[in-house]
C-alpha cells in the first residue's frame, strides 16, 4: 500500500473534491488551481510517471480526460483548455504519481506562459533530430 497522497484521496483517507470515476481512473479537483475548475486525472494504481503507466490503461484514460475535458470547458466557460503532464522533479512533478492536469483557459489569460528558444543552426536541429530518431530506434 502506498503512502503517497493520491493514492489516500484514491482510498477515501483524504478528501477530496470528486467530479468523474471509472473502475481505474479518478478526476477531482486540483486544490490549489491554476485557475478555477483545474482538473487532475489519475490512475486509481499508484504509477510514478507516464512510462509506469501500462498500455492497457491508455484508452480509459483518454476516454476520461475527453469526458471531463469537455465537461471542465462547459462548466467554466472557458474557450480552451490545456492538458499537462509533468514528469519527474525538474519538470516540475512534485506529486509521483502519475497525473494529468486539465487547465481551463481564456483568451490573454496570462497563465502558463513559456519562453521558447530557437536552434542555432539548421544543422544543429538536424542532429537533434537524428539523435531522436537514434533513441527511438533503439
Ligand atoms: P505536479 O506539480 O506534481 O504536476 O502537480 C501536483 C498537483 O497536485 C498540484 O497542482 C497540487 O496543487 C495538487 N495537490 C497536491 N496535494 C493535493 C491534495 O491533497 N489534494 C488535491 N486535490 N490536490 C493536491
Ligand atoms: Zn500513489
Amino acid at each position: 500500500m502506498q503512502d503517497c497522497i493520491f493514492c489516500r484521496i484514491v482510498r477515501g483517507e483524504l478528501p477530496s473534491e470528486q467530479v468523474y470515476q471509472t473502475d481505474a481512473v479518478l478526476a477531482f479537483l486540483d486544490i490549489a488551481p491554476i485557475a478555477p475548475g483545474h482538473v487532475l486525472v489519475i490512475p486509481k494504481q499508484h504509477y510514478a510517471t507516464l512510462w509506469d503507466v501500462p498500455d492497457h490503461l491508455a484508452p480509459q484514460l483518454n476516454q476520461v480526460l475527453q469526458i471531463v475535458g469537455q465537461a471542465v470547458l462547459k462548466a467554466t466557460h472557458a474557450s480552451g483548455l490545456n492538458v499537462v503532464m509533468n514528469n519527474y522533479a525538474s519538470a516540475g512533478q512534485v506529486v509521483p504519481h502519475a497525473h494529468w492536469h486539465l487547465i481551463p483557459r481564456r483568451e490573454n489569460d496570462g497563465l502558463l506562459q513559456v519562453v521558447q528558444e530557437k536552434y542555432e543552426s539548421n544543422q544543429s536541429m538536424r542532429e537533434m533530430a537524428e539523435g531522436i530518431r537514434r533513441a527511438v530506434a533503439g
